[in-house]
């Protein structure tokens, strides 16, 4: 293939774009099939130019007021409003994602800022007056100082947004590590950090795969790491930075299940599992890829509404808001995808809808895959442990609510989960034995807002807290507890040797 006439996605170093073409990747636009960039792959030497930027930065960012760092991101959040076209744009090129969805990525993300901006509140820190005679005691949080995120390729801008800006305004400084395959709508963040008014150095952002993030988890400046992506290498990071003294959050995979009860709202139920099976072509850590039907009845009546309905779902280019999904992020992973269908398929069960074949008019070469459905699914089957990723939906039939709990319970994964029912002792009863981490009453997509936090339990995640919200103000800054006593002067105390207490 001829490259030297791609445009090449650079790092972001020290508040300047860096083209380095010693070591490239080529990036593709997943609707043409084409490939239409290449990426700098930054190795060792990068990373060390990255943290050397960032600890320079570092001891006058963490004393700037954090009224002053939100300010920065007050000036970001305007501005990724005022560029989301653009924004959008470089996602859908890069992802394929359709330019609604993608619209629905960024104003997540941009919630993720404007909960950054009341860093002044969330940074105040605990007081108590008069823990003692004249003693007063605090606890304040301060910034870890040079930390780094590594996300994945299926929301280029979100996990992004869910990482730096906290970061940032706790007073770190930070280094990026994005997916290799879709680095320009995450490269652009970066400019337009700069463009709000960042210090250089505070934000940079390192392009490239397995030898970017080994430097960042040996690097000995680098105190934190805060990691999306699929559970190996999730747990390979945790492992990796905690044994070199690292802080770590690690982010894995899913699996995630519809209980749809006898008594659910059907309508319901087939609208929320086609948008939650198929949208962005099934590429989310919360798609739905799973409904257990309690009962033959309501498995019957669901297959037959979600079959009628998937004949009409639209599916290709990014660019046309007509479409609901588009297609996946390789041709290898579609590869995968396929694979998953076969095997569903030689282990006995039934492909209702293959969507293998299918390929939009003038996309021919995309990496599309069709929605498709299997019913008749069973636990031990291959592309029921695995998580496919892609736009398939498997449905499971059990005979009672328990059943159906116990397959959750039972899997690996436990990132997100729902239920369908009108029967709230039942919903009750469910949410609170559920041994996941995010759970959606009659809801398909239980995402957490902003000013909560985001995490699945059992192997999607490694570490002890979630992401963003109230558990990234924790992840990102470490407390120090202050206790004083004043006046001094008058204070002759004898020696005491017992543990000091109030009695
Ligand atoms: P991935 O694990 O392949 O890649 C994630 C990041 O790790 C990328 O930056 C990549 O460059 C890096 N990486 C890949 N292989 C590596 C290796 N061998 N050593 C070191 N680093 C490596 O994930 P992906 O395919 O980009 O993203 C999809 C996965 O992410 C899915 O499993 C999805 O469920 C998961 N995900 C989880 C969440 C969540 O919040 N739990 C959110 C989004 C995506």
């Amino acid at each position: 293939m001829q490259t030297d006439t791609l445009q090449t996605v650079g790092h972001f170093i020290n508040g300047e774009v860096v083209v380095d073409e010693s070591n490239t990747q080529v990036v593709y636009n997943p609707s043409t099939g084409e490939v239409s960039k290449q990426v700098s792959l930054g190795g060792a030497k990068t990373i060390e130019e990255a943290v050397a930027a960032a600890k320079a930065a570092f001891p006058q960012w963490r004393n700037t007021p954090p009224i002053k760092r939100a300010r920065v991101m007050f000036k970001f959040k305007e501005l990724l409003e005022k560029n989301a076209d653009t924004i959008c744009r470089l996602i859908g090129e890069e992802h394929g994602k359709i330019v609604h969805d993608a619209a629905g990525e960024l104003q997540r993300g941009i919630e993720n800022v404007e909960y950054a901006c009341g860093a002044p509140e969330l940074l105040k820190g605990e007081h108590t007056r008069n823990v003692g005679p004249d003693i007063d005691s605090w606890s304040e949080f301060h910034p870890l100082g040079v930390v780094a995120g590594i996300t994945p390729f299926n929301f280029p801008v979100m996990v992004p947004l869910w990482m730096f800006p906290m970061a940032i305004v706790c007073g770190n400084t930070f280094i990026l590590k994005p997916s290799e395959r879709d680095p320009s709508s995450t490269l652009y963040l970066a400019q337009l950090m700069k463009e709000a008014g960042l210090p250089d150095g505070v934000l940079n952002v390192v392009n490239g795969g397995k030898d970017a993030v080994d430097a960042i988890l040996e690097h000995k400046d680098i105190q934190a790491v805060s990691f999306v992506g699929s559970t190996p290498i999730a747990e390979y990071i945790y492992t990796t930075a905690t044994a070199n003294g690292k802080r770590c959050q690690a982010l894995g995979g899913a699996k995630n299940h519809a209980i749809v009860m006898p008594d659910a709202d059907l309508d319901n139920v087939v609208n929320s599992l086609l948008g939650a099976a198929f949208g962005s072509s099934g590429e989310r850590c919360m798609a739905l890829s799973v409904a257990v039907a309690v009962g033959d009845e309501i498995a019957d009546k669901m297959i037959a509404s979600l079959t009628e309905a998937m004949a009409k779902l639209k599916f290709g280019v990014h660019s046309d808001k007509g479409n609901d999904f588009g297609p996946v992020i390789t041709a290898e992973h579609k590869g995968k995808i396929l694979g998953h269908i076969e095997s569903a398929k030689a282990q006995g069960a039934k492909v209702l809808v293959d969507g293998s074949a299918a390929a939009p008019e003038g996309f021919e070469n995309g990496f599309f895959v069709g929605p498709t459905l299997i019913d008749g699914v069973q636990k031990d089957m291959s592309s029921y442990q695995a998580e496919i990723f892609g736009p398939v939906l498997q449905v499971l039939r059990v005979n009672t609510m328990a059943e159906a709990m116990q397959l959750i319970n039972d899997h690996e994964y436990g990132n997100g989960t729902c239920i369908y029912t009108r029967d709230g002792e039942a919903a009750r009863y469910f949410a609170d034995n559920i041994q996941v981490g995010m759970v959606g009453i009659n809801i398909p997509l239980p995402v957490p807002v902003a000013y909560q936090s985001f995490g699945g339990w059992k192997r999607s995640l490694f570490g002890d807290l979630f992401m963003y919200g109230p558990d990234g103000v924790r992840f990102f800054t470490r407390r120090k507890t202050i206790t004083q006593r004043w006046p001094s002067s008058e204070i002759r105390e004898a020696a005491q040797f017992s543990m000091p207490t109030l009695n």
